[in-house]
């Protein structure tokens, strides 16, 4: 097990700027994950870490080594790409102990090691298939087992559940989250799906355009969203972002309206604001709940009964687009105008920066 940091790092293919200036620490045995829309840079800061990239500028130390020029095998880390890159002639078996054998491990510790990483995969009866033998699950499960084997001080994983099928990736990610338990081994793993992120993550970072949006707990992302990419990026449904105006601010509260929404006063510290700044309140669907003298009406357009919780699509005077997950009794009904309302603690303000106003 290793710790990480990783600071102020930089990398730029040419004259294109990839990542801005991460900075990062990890904790040994830690499962860190890095999340963020497609192109935001997490391969490649993963790749920086892994040796597979050059670093523009910045320090990467692995347990207080500083790496920037050490070499991949010599960094104590193990790579699981998405594409399982398994050798298609060779059995499970020499897939898995492929490594160990080039690095020349006696066999008797090389096939202690496969049978080892198989128990803990659960695939010892899969040993002498061939990869066309296997499932897409079974693949990957062969692919972590040859990062097991190198007992490396830090796992990385590169959206390795992302060409499973949905019922697969619900397996596969809890037996990620008890192979962790049961290594106990710092893991980076980086993945463009918040739910695998949230439950995967000790600690999340977000990552937008090579820049940390946020690093936190997946309950601080959810309930504490720095900004307002990361309150539309964390939740699903997502985040209701609502334009609105300041009519009246304190140290204390802040009022807040807007065309389609009665003015409501938030518990938060409004010192940063004044009365006619605009600015965006943000909503959680399950945080939405019908009432008489809501703040907000809308027409219903659409109604989703999921059986736990019923998801109501709402299209509100301005055109917006709203939604409430309400409870599975909900009557909603397509075309009639519901009134909504939510407790003024739940809601979230972000200045015109984008940035998350302070709760008092
Ligand atoms: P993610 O994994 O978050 O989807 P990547 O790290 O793969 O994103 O890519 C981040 C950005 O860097 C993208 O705009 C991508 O086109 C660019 N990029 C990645 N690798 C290279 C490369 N070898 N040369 C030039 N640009 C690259
Ligand atoms: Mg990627």
């Amino acid at each position: 097990m290793a710790n990480l940091e990783l600071k102020n790092l930089h990398k730029s293919f040419g004259s294109v700027d990839v990542i801005k200036g991460v900075d990062l620490k990890v904790e040994h045995g830690e499962f860190v994950v890095f999340v963020g829309p497609s192109g935001c840079g997490k391969s490649t800061l993963l790749r920086m870490i892994a040796g597979l990239e050059d670093i523009s500028s910045g320090e990467l130390r692995i347990g207080g080594k500083l790496c920037n020029d050490v070499q991949p095998r010599d960094r104590g880390v193990a790579m699981v790409f998405q594409s399982y890159a398994l050798y298609p002639h060779m059995t499970v078996y020499d897939n898995v102990g492929f490594g160990l054998k080039l690095a020349k491990t006696p066999e008797a510790i090389r096939d202690a090691k496969i049978r080892e990483a198989a128990r803990i995969l659960q695939m010892e009866h899969l040993l002498q298939r061939k990869p066309a033998a296997l499932s897409g699950g079974q693949r990957q499960r062969v692919a972590i087992g040859r990062a097991i084997v190198r007992q490396p001080e830090v796992f990385l994983f590169d959206e390795p559940l992302s060409n499973l099928d949905a019922a697969l990736r619900g397996d596969m990610r809890v037996e990620l989250a008890k192979l962790h338990n049961d290594l106990g081994a710092t893991m980076i793993y980086v993945t463009h799906d918040q739910v695998e992120a949230m439950t995967l993550a000790d600690k999340i970072v977000v990552l937008n355009q090579g820049v940390v949006q946020q690093v936190g707990t997946p309950l601080d992302l959810y309930h504490h969203p720095a900004n307002l990419f990361v309150a539309a990026f964390i939740g699903a449904p997502k985040m209701n972002l609502l334009p609105v105006t300041v009519a009246a601010s304190s140290p204390t509260s802040v009022t807040v309206h807007s065309a389609v929404m009665a003015p409501v006063t938030l518990p938060l510290d409004g010192k940063a604001l004044k009365s006619g700044d605009t600015a965006t309140l943000g909503l959680r669907p399950h945080h939405l709940l019908p009432a008489p003298d809501g703040a907000i009406a809308g027409k219903v357009v659409l109604v989703e009964r999921l059986g736990n919780e019923t998801i109501v699509n709402l299209t509100l005077p301005s055109g917006q687009t709203m939604i409430a997950a309400l409870g599975s009794e909900s009557n909603a009904a397509m075309g009639e105008t519901l009134t909504l309302g939510f407790a003024p603690d739940k809601a979230l303000l972000f200045n015109a920066e984008g940035n998350n106003q302070q709760v008092i």
